[in-house]
């Protein structure tokens, strides 16, 4: 579903590569878990698989179509595909649950006030029911600037859902949150995951977690995969 080929990223004003030769290869119905020390090349991982960084050599093929050979526009409906969730959601804080979760039809980037009237029908009904399934159907209304983290943290899942994504890749989308509620929040993602069939990619700092949910747990340490396996299998270096 997802492979990608001798990936390396240098960032320009760089003596080092940020990521350097990176194989590997994702099925559908993986959970993995992408543990590593701040600054082994995580993000610049995710962000190449959903095409927002270009590799400076190397390929991500998301159903064997290399992303190099896309389209913008093609390039955006594949990142539809692929639902992101980020550390500090990226949510627009003065507009409602509703409307916040809307603007996943429009690839993130809407500033519009009046979002609502913009839909049809069905797809405010689409949208009223990914936030049931995450469990704000009580805050629909209300504006996101409002809610708590975890509350925030399930908004941007519902709106990575409203896509129907055949992926859900977290650029460590519980790093803001207390313990508690990131466990919570790992589990809605299972749940989502599970019932969707999705490939799950998510970035994490807290192993503990990653061998809780992970199917696969993959490290990163200075740019290159020092462990790729089974989460029963890994043993923390520190
Ligand atoms: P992680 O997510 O594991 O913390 P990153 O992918 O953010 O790691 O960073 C990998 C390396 O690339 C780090 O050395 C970081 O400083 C560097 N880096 C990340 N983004 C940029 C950028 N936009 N420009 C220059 N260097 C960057
Ligand atoms: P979860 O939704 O995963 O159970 P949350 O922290 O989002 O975890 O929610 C727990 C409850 O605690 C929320 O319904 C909210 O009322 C309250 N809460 C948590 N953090 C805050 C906060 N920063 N401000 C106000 N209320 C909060």
């Amino acid at each position: 579903m997802l492979e990608i080929k001798d990936l390396s990223v240098q960032y320009e004003d760089s003596d080092f590569e940020a990521l350097s030769s990176i194989d590997l290869h994702f099925q559908k119905g993986e959970f993995v878990c992408i543990l590593g020390k701040s600054g082994a090349g995580k993000s610049t991982l995710i962000r190449c698989i959903n095409g927002l960084q270009d590799p400076t050599s190397g390929t991500v093929y998301w159903k064997d179509q290399p992303l190099s050979s896309l389209s913008e526009e093609d390039l955006r409906k594949i990142r539809r595909e692929m639902g992101m969730i980020f550390q500090h959601f990226n949510l627009i804080p003065r507009l409602t649950v509703l409307q916040n979760v809307l603007t996943g039809l429009f690839g993130y980037r809407s500033t519009y006030k009046n979002i609502i009237g913009l839909f049809n029908k069905e797809e405010i009904n689409h949208a009223k029911k990914v936030i049931a399934d995450v469990g704000l159907t009580d805050q629909m209304y209300r504006k996101v600037e409002k809610l708590s983290g975890g509350q925030k943290q399930r908004v941007g899942i519902a709106r990575a859902l409203l896509q129907h994504p055949k992926a859900f890749l977290g650029d460590e989308p519980v790093s803001s949150l207390d313990p508690g509620t990131a466990s919570h929040i790992f589990r809605l993602i299972q749940k989502m995951h599970n019932r969707h069939q999705l490939l799950t990619i998510i970035n994490v700092h807290d192993v503990n977690l990653a061998k809780r949910f992970a199917t696969r747990i993959i490290a990163l340490k200075n740019g290159k995969v020092i462990f790729d396996d089974h989460p029963d299998s890994f043993q923390d270096e520190e």
